[in-house]
């Protein structure tokens, strides 16, 4: 167990997921709630994706935060918008 662990949790229901300990890319991980399941490697691409997003948003919204009030900076974008994922990892908002 490392620090830099996420624990993987269903998009869904927000369920932590089950699997075997240390999967292999083709070891199933399954939702104990809502029975949805994936291959490993296909689940860790998907949490990869979300961290990237969840990241991505944080620093669009501290940036928004930074220029509010500046009359010589607006930010024209509105950033990253809110996207759903089968799987998420802990700890990253959704
Ligand atoms: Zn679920």
């Amino acid at each position: 167990m490392t620090t830099t662990s996420h624990t993987i949790l269903c998009g869904s229901c927000k369920c932590a997921v089950q699997s075997v300990p240390n999967p292999k890319a083709h070891d199933k991980v399954t939702c104990p709630r809502c029975n949805r399941s994936d291959r490993f490697d296909a689940v860790m691409r998907v949490v990869k994706e979300h961290v990237t997003h969840s990241t991505a948003r944080a620093l669009h919204e501290g940036m928004a935060k930074a220029v509010r009030g500046s009359k010589f900076l607006k930010l024209t974008s509105n950033g990253p918008g809110y996207r759903s994922f089968r799987w998420i990892a802990s700890g990253y908002g959704s």
